[in-house]
């Protein structure tokens, strides 16, 4: 096994391409671009909890730092640099070197500088804080959401929660869907491309990491206001519907803006080759409600909303 310096040297150390002063030293350096705002966040990935005991280790690696990359996707910010706290019980070559692969291949796709973290002994867990930027006044928030406005997700969310069913034995998926769901589940690809083009069109955005509709209570919480769905193609009452509505782990952008930007929106989906579908409206109703409706508009009461920790 190799010790704690060993790791941080042989594992996480790698050339920088924006940073003064990376891995090494006490402290990072970095210089923030003049006339841009700094957006951090944090995000931590636990064994049992966020992944399973034998998850794949490169796939691990890419997830620990995609989940991270997309709560700045949704701030509509850069992302620029990261830092690395692992917490990994008596280590193997083999599982670190394939884990440092998948992170840094996620590094590399999104040219972020990891630039310093911690390393310790223990049950196995990584915590990621990232940092990037945004001009100042223009990062996308939670609070934004209008009446009227309307609400849109991109991708194909639902497509991660139906991977880890087809997993844990709960359905059987076939090619060519069970790839693109186990990919969607273990190797996300967070919207950074979507979140700069909407800066100054979205009113609101959050990643739906928790599930489209718990997601979608935060933006109505924090934008004091309500929603009627009406999801296009919606399946019927079951696993899939599930999985679409209350499934997490997408890491999608969920997004509201005015109807004059119906247009715009459509055209940046098209320009990125990324589906973003209108899935309903923000309304005047009270403030957190949320009417959902199937695809012939009748009002549908589904069961869960998503992922809660403390529930
Ligand atoms: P200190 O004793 O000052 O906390 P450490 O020995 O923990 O320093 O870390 C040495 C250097 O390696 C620091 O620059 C730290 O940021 C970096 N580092 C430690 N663990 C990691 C990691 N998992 N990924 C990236 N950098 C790391
Ligand atoms: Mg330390």
């Amino acid at each position: 096994m190799a010790s704690e310096f060993e790791i941080i040297a042989r594992y996480f150390t790698r050339p920088t391409t924006h940073t003064t002063l990376g891995v090494g030293d006490d402290g990072a350096l970095i210089a923030p671009t003049p006339g841009q705002e700094m957006v951090i966040s944090t995000d931590l990935l636990v064994e049992g909890t966020h992944f399973l005991a034998d998850t794949d280790a490169e796939a691990l690696g890419w997830k620990t730092l995609a989940v991270n990359i997309s709560d700045l996707a949704a701030m509509g910010a850069q992302p620029r640099w990261a830092l690395l706290a692992a917490v990994l019980p008596a280590p193997t070559s083999d599982w670190i070197e394939a884990f440092a692969r998948g992170f840094f291949e996620c590094a590399n796709r999104y040219d972020i500088d990891l630039i310093g973290g911690d390393t310790t002994l223990g049950p196995r867990a990584f915590c990621v804080t990232i940092l990037g930027e945004a001009p100042a006044g223009t990062a996308l928030r939670r609070n934004g959401a209008q009446a009227g406005d309307s609400i849109w997700v991109s991708g194909w969310p639902g497509r991660a929660a139906l991977g880890l069913a087809h997993l844990q034995g709960r359905t059987v998926l076939t090619e060519p869907l069970q790839g693109a769901c186990l990919s969607a589940l273990h190797r996300p690809q967070p919207r950074v491309e979507l979140g700069l083009a909407l800066r100054g069109i979205a009113s609101a955005a959050i990643d739906v990491s928790d599930g489209l509709l718990a997601d979608l209570g935060h933006i109505l919480e924090q934008s004091t206001c309500a929603a009627r769905l009406q999801i296009p193609g919606l399946p019927p009452a079951g696993l899939e519907r599930d999985c679409l509505l209350a499934g997490g782990d997408d890491y999608e952008l969920l997004f509201t803006a005015a109807t004059s930007h119906d247009k715009e929106v459509a055209a940046i989906g098209n320009r990125l080759r990324l589906p973003l579908t209108r899935i309903g409206q923000i309304t005047s109703g009270a403030p957190g409600e949320l009417v959902v409706c199937d695809d012939g508009g009748s009002v549908i009461t589904p069961e869960h909303r998503g992922f809660d920790h403390f529930e």
